[in-house]
């Protein structure tokens, strides 16, 4: 194993994992590294995000751990988690060995201290219940697996492995499926005991370009039948959500929740079809227009992805489906005002004859990148995009008027009604190039009301 990390992994991971299990054998404590980083190790990826698990009590050991390396602390003994956080920003999570019970099904489980083989049998699919002993020499034997979850009291000295002994425990098959490219839930319930894992057997299919084993693929859709989305909260059905859109090839994966009916599963009447996704696959080529790559370039492509998967639901279901989601209150804000805006945005383009350049600044100017994003991907057609580029490349840079209000007082103007009709037609000339600076503006405002007197209201 050792050979193979130091091929996949930074000097720093190994140094890291080397602390871990120096300190597992001074204190006589079973300690591993777990989940991804192992599959991900297997498939000869380095993936940095380092889990270990204590057989014992981990959140001792990750106090421990944490006053060695200099790190800060965020226990949460609930879970006896402790994520460790380094002066670089990087993190190092410690857990203790647990096995979990369901007393609802989509509740969050109760937890207990247990064996790694327990620990290993809670997880959601094989490929993810890999472990690697980096701190006890003898190899698990199989009636070891209901060992009592306390330290190691068997060793007298302690042990610090030399890394070669570093060892794969791999108790569920997850190697097998590794090869074999298949996901593969540990049992029956699973699903049922935790239906985000219907989230997750889809992104991780289509991160690593697996196939959902034949039984698998089948309780994943018995437990969307029986409606087991619904159990879950708001919250932990739009972290998985975002789970999803974060990875790079997030389209495949909604392709996939589509046609798994997933979207009908978190609120009814949510569908999403083809040609939609090839709007949405459009919305992620938006950085190769070289206009809209500066718009592009300033969203948060989260937002602009989520008002998308939106875009289709008739008003009441699209507020149906974020009270579903819950996000937080900031972003439902936002993406209720983009919806306005990019609604507002669509109808302006679409208007015969074709808006002015006043009308389109003004239908433009001000809104959010995510808005403005969107309205170029789900205008259409050519005709509306190019007004959109429009105002990008030709409008926004030229329509800013310089002058204020206090600058028309001082060129003699008295603050009134009449201000708007100065503005507006600064702005129409700064569209239309007449002027292109504030002096311009001035002497047009001159040219306007050679007699500021005359219009003093
Ligand atoms: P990624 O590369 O996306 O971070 P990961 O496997 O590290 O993948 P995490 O969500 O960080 O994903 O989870 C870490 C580990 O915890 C998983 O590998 C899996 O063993 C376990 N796990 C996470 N979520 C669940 C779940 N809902 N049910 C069971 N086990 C889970």
């Amino acid at each position: 194993m050792r050979k193979l990390m130091s091929e996949c992994l930074p000097a720093r991971s190994l140094e890291l994992l080397d602390q871990v299990a120096r300190l597992g054998g001074e204190r006589h404590v079973p300690v591993y590294v777990v989940g991804g980083f192992v599959r991900d190790l297997m498939l000869g990826a380095g993936n940095l995000d380092i889990d270990v698990v204590v057989e014992g009590n981990g959140l001792r050991f990750a106090r421990e751990l944490a006053a060695r390396l200099g790190a800060g602390t965020t226990p949460h003994p609930r879970f006896g988690t402790t994520v460790l956080t380094f002066p670089d920003g990087s993190h190092l999570d410690v857990a203790t060995a647990r096995r979990e019970t369901y007393r609802q099904p989509g509740a969050l489980p109760d937890v207990k201290p247990g064996t790694i083989a327990e620990d290993m049998a809670r997880r959601d699919f094989s490929i993810n219940s890999l472990a690697i002993r980096l701190s006890v020499p003898e190899p698990l034997k199989p009636d070891e697996k209901d060992r009592a979850p306390v330290g190691n009291p068997g060793l007298s000295e302690p042990h610090c492995p030399s890394g070669e002994e570093w060892e794969l425990i791999d108790l569920n098959g997850g190697v097998r499926d590794l090869q074999n490219k298949t996901i593969r839930i540990l049992h029956d319930d699973s699903f049922v005991d935790d239906p985000t894992r219907i989230f997750r057997a889809v992104r991780f299919e289509q991160r690593l370009g697996f196939t959902m084993e034949k039984n698998t693929q089948e309780k994943l859709k018995q437990a969307l039948r029986d409606q087991r989305v619904d159990r879950l909260s708001g919250h932990r059905v739009f972290n998985e959500l975002i789970a999803i859109l974060e990875e790079p090839d997030c389209l495949n994966s909604l392709r996939r929740m589509a046609a798994l009916e997933i979207f009908q599963a978190v609120e009814r009447g949510w569908k999403l079809e083809e040609p939609h996704f090839q709007v949405l696959e459009n919305l992620s080529r938006l950085d190769e227009d070289p206009v809209l790559k500066q718009v592009a370039d300033q969203q948060d492509t989260l937002r602009t992805m989520l008002l998308g998967l939106l875009w289709p639901l008739a008003e009441a279901l699209f507020h149906k489906v974020l009270g579903r989601l819950d996000p937080p209150g900031k972003l439902r804000v936002e993406l209720t005002r983009d919806r306005q805006q990019v609604l507002k945005i669509l109808e302006g383009l679409a208007r015969q004859p074709a808006v002015t350049d006043v009308e389109l600044y003004r239908l433009m100017d001000g809104v959010s990148p995510e808005s403005a994003c969107w309205s170029a991907v789900a205008a259409g057609d050519e005709r509306k995009a190019g007004l959109v580029r429009r105002f990008f490349s030709v409008l926004r840079p030229r329509g800013k008027v310089s002058l204020t209000g206090q600058d028309l007082i001082r060129l003699g103007l008295k603050p009134g009604p009449r201000f708007q009709e100065v503005f507006e037609a600064l702005l129409q000339a700064r569209l239309e190039g007449r002027v292109g600076s504030r002096e311009e503006e001035e002497t047009l405002v001159r040219e306007m009301f050679p007699d500021p007197d005359r219009i003093r209201n």
